[in-house]
């Protein structure tokens, strides 16, 4: 039996320590080749992946020894909980350890589209010196729209906050009488309501059965023609092609996407547009977010390799059914 297979390309000190205490098999492209995945993970009592390793029903069939799986990250939209719950494999993860990073990269881009910062860079590159075709807008007195009101929508809105932003949110499940949501003098509404009165919308929803596709032509239609819409979640939240017509028809002002529907993208019209920004999916790559990611996962799965219990659980906090000689009883 072996310790912790790691399918993608995760380090940081809490790593190291991992490799000197445990068998650690480091195999940061396997992710690639799913076939070759399930033929080694009979043997290991433990995967640490970050969002490209599918960790399926199927996977799960095939590792009989798994104790537990470490997302490197807060989304578990690429793991089956349903399959490892039932299966008794634990399943940790980051839920918070990259918040600020996202939410501050979402407060850049908000910038960058209000600024046409990126537009300018590359224009005055190329020798030019545009002023006048550069004039934006502030962020201070605009209304932002969080859609979203979890972990990385509140970091957001406080820093939205300082600059004097006000702050509209949908979220079904928040409490409308939390104290988050009076320290932010945030108004809760419905979607709708909240599209058609935002100047930024940004998104933060978890990539659900009920969120997939939620942005389609007519979200982007409710929203003011001067509005920019931006997404550092789930990019299967946002149906580009609606949002690439919503953009071509001008009936939002432009957008900014961390996170695509497909991963990585093929090369398409977004990319032709000087009012949209893409970035390939760092809201969570920073040195600090990414230190304190791998320190929790690592510390969470040597903890349960030693019998203890894990801190940033999902389901449970030990497995539920401890492999002797021979796998699961
Ligand atoms: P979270 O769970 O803390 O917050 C999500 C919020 O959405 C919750 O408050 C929840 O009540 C609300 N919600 C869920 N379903 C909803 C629905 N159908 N309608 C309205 N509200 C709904 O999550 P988080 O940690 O803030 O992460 C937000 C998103 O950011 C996730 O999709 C996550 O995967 C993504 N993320 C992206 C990056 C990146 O690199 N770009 C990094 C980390 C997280």
């Amino acid at each position: 039996m072996r310790d912790v297979l790691v399918t993608e390309n995760i380090a940081g000190l809490e790593m190291e320590v991992l490799k000197n205490t445990f068998d650690v098999v480091f195999e940061p492209d396997l992710w690639k080749s799913p076939d070759r995945l399930r033929e080694m993970i009979s043997d290991f009592q433990s995967i640490i992946v970050r969002n490209q390793t599918k960790v399926t029903r199927d996977l799960l069939a095939a590792a009989p020894m798994l104790k537990v799986i470490g997302r490197a990250g807060a989304g578990l939209d690429n793991i089956d909980i349903e399959a490892a719950t039932e299966a008794g494999v634990v399943v940790v993860y980051a839920p918070e350890q990259n918040s600020i990073s996202v939410a501050e990269l979402t407060i850049g881009m908000m910038l960058s589209l209000a600024r046409k910062i990126v537009t300018a860079d590359h224009n005055t590159k190329s020798g030019e010196w545009k002023r006048q075709g550069f004039t934006g807008n502030e962020l201070y007195g605009k209304t932002l729209g969080i859609v979203g009101l979890g972990r990385i929508g509140y970091r957001t809105a406080v820093r939205a906050k300082a600059f004097g932003m006000d702050i509209i949110a949908h979220d079904e499940y928040a409490n409308p009488d939390a104290v988050m949501v009076s320290e932010l003098r945030a108004r809760m509404m419905h979607l709708d309501e909240l599209l058609s009165h935002s100047d930024f919308v940004s998104c933060h929803l978890p990539l659900t059965s009920s969120t997939i596709g939620l942005f389609d032509y007519e979200k982007f239609c409710t929203m003011k023609p001067t509005a920019f819409f931006i997404n550092t979640s789930r990019g299967e939240v946002v149906d580009e092609e609606a949002l690439t017509k919503a953009l071509k028809d001008k009936k939002i002002a432009g957008a900014a996407l961390d996170v695509r529907q497909q991963e990585p993208p093929v090369k398409g019209p977004l990319s032709e547009m000087d009012n949209v920004i893409l970035t390939p999916h760092i809201g969570a790559f920073t040195e600090e977010a990414q230190e304190r990611v791998v320190s929790s996962v690592c510390r969470d799965v040597a903890d349960i390799l030693s019998g203890k219990e894990a801190k940033n659980y999902f389901n449970f906090s030990k497995p539920k059914h401890i492999c002797q000689k021979g796998g699961k009883i």
